[in-house]
């Protein structure tokens, strides 16, 4: 459970205003440990029986303070809910169809694709996204039965 992204995590913490709370240290843990980019509900469903006293809103305050110091990454999809990623460092997400899970892609950055769409557009280009979407092995085998 205890890796080093989150002992280096916690770490950073101490040198920001961010008070650390039981609830706190817990829901930090889980998503270093998860690696799956779990929502806000994802990780108040897993949590809530250790401290029954704790909401999805508070859950999703803290993880936005997290968000603030640089900890984790929101990730957005439109209509559906955020899903946080502890992996800050540029990488590409592969997506089940079927199940929904995110798997991390390491590839090296698209940074022509973003000074050509500069030269073309005049926009003052910050970042891009690039999603891969498919059937995960688990689901691929749940089909061929
Ligand atoms: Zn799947
Ligand atoms: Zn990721």
């Amino acid at each position: 459970m205890e890796n080093h992204q989150f002992q280096e995590a916690l770490e950073s913490l101490k040198n920001t205003k961010v008070r650390m709370t039981p609830q706190r240290h817990a829901i930090l843990e889980f998503l270093f440990s998860a690696k799956q980019h779990p929502t806000a509900d994802e990780i108040y469903k897993a949590l809530e029986s250790k401290f029954p006293n704790m909401s999805v809103a508070t859950v999703y305050n803290n993880l936005r303070v997290f968000k603030e110091v640089g900890l984790v990454r929101e990730l957005t999809y439109g209509d559906s809910s955020s899903r946080f990623d502890s992996n800050t460092s540029d990488h590409y997400h592969v997506i089940c169809q079927d199940c929904g899970k995110i798997v991390d892609f390491h590839y090296p950055g698209l940074d022509e694709v973003e000074t050509l769409a500069e030269h073309v557009t005049g926009f003052n280009v910050k970042n891009h996204r690039m999603e891969i979407y498919g059937t995960c092995p688990d689901c691929a085998k749940g089909q061929a039965h």
